[in-house]
């Protein structure tokens, strides 16, 4: 039990039966699911409401869209559909959990939010999702939107007809590479080691790319330019031999990152970050947590499953409270 859990109790100003953290495809549809189950669901949105996909333009394969949709408007179309059925959406930011170990009416999970409003919750559904991961360059920082760019889908768009480089050798990089090579006139792909650890297809796909050009053994030193990128200068790691490749656009797609260091200490992660949870459920080491979408899934990352995960968290999370209520817990 927490020593401290009753004068926890007397700070907390709400308390609610369902609170999800996070507004992409997962968090969204655990709202619809969780309000039509009357669980009164509370939804944090998050620094970036609406997630991964509202830096995205077209989606074509989420299935009920036949002509396909931009990623911000299907957000918005499920953000509205979680507020028809009730959910509380709120703009805001969680700072801090404290999950109990043992939950129920008498120590609730805890959650802080923008470090000052403080909220018990029964269950709690995290549908926080992943970001795209940077190599940390100063440089690369300091021309953050200015040319550099995690999204070739988003961007691309602004370097018709240019020359860029993009920086990963994974299914992502070569998928984007292939993308950047039908708008620009040139695609330098720069990979760290001598082979690429993208599929055989999409390495072929780039290999015999006319206008990609595949710089093995490649390190990116510094992005070059004042206000906007004008160049990349890159090493390589066998010869110690630097050079300059005059580019406008520098693109990084070398992974993702999920976004858990928040409950580091207290759900099970695995070497990657991810949030492990039951094998065909979203429930996790801790009961009433539950976990869907990107931030437990480093395997399929789509927006259908993670909406598909989604629903399972919150059909979880109301097989739990009906438990609680009826192992006579008063929640
Ligand atoms: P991956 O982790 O598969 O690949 C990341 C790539 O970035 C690796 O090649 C890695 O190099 C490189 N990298 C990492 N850090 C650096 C660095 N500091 N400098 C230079 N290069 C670096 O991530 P992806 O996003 O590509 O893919 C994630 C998952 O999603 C995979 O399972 C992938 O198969 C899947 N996916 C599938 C697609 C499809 O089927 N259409 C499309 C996109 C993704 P190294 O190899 O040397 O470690």
């Amino acid at each position: 039990m927490r020593p401290d859990n009753t004068v926890f109790k007397a700070m907390t100003a709400e308390h609610v039966k369902c609170l999800i953290i996070g507004s992409g495809p997962a968090g969204y549809t655990a709202a619809i699911y969780a309000s039509r189950a009357n669980m009164q669901p509370v939804l944090y949105q998050g620094s970036q409401p609406g997630g991964q996909l509202t830096i995205t333009n077209e989606v074509d394969n989420f299935p009920g869209y036949p002509d396909g949709v931009q990623g911000p408007q299907m957000m918005q179309d499920l953000e509205n559909q979680a507020r028809r059925f009730g959910t509380d959406i709120r703009y805001g930011m969680v700072t801090k959990v404290d999950f109990a170990d043992q939950p129920g009416h008498d120590q609730p999970h805890r959650i802080t939010v923008d470090d000052k409003h403080e909220i018990t919750a029964d269950a709690v559904i995290i549908s926080t999702g992943a970001s795209a991961k940077w190599l940390g360059l100063p440089s690369e920082m300091r021309l953050n939107g200015h040319g550099v760019s995690a999204c070739a889908v988003c961007d691309g768009f602004f370097f018709r007809g240019q020359d860029v480089a993009i920086v990963g050798a994974g299914d992502t990089a070569a998928e984007e590479a292939s993308y950047l090579a039908n708008l620009c006139r040139k695609v330098y792909m720069l990979v760290r080691r001598d082979e690429m650890r993208a599929s055989k297809f999409m390495q072929k796909r780039v290999q015999t790319a006319p206008n990609i050009e595949i710089l093995y053994n490649t390190e990116t030193e510094e992005v070059l330019g004042d206000d906007e990128v004008s160049g990349v200068r890159v090493k390589n790691s066998l010869t110690g031999e630097e050079s300059i490749l005059d580019v406008t656009g520098f693109f990084v797609a070398i992974g993702h990152k999920p976004n858990t260091d928040l409950f580091r200490d207290f759900l099970d992660l695995d070497n990657h970050g991810y949030i492990q949870v039951e094998k065909g459920s979203t429930r996790t080491n801790i009961p009433g947590v539950f976990a869907c979408g990107d931030a437990q899934d480093n395997v399929y990352r789509q927006a259908i499953t993670a909406a598909g995960t989604g629903c399972m968290a919150a059909l979880d999370a109301e097989r739990y409270l009906v438990t609680l209520e009826m192992q006579g817990q008063e929640i």
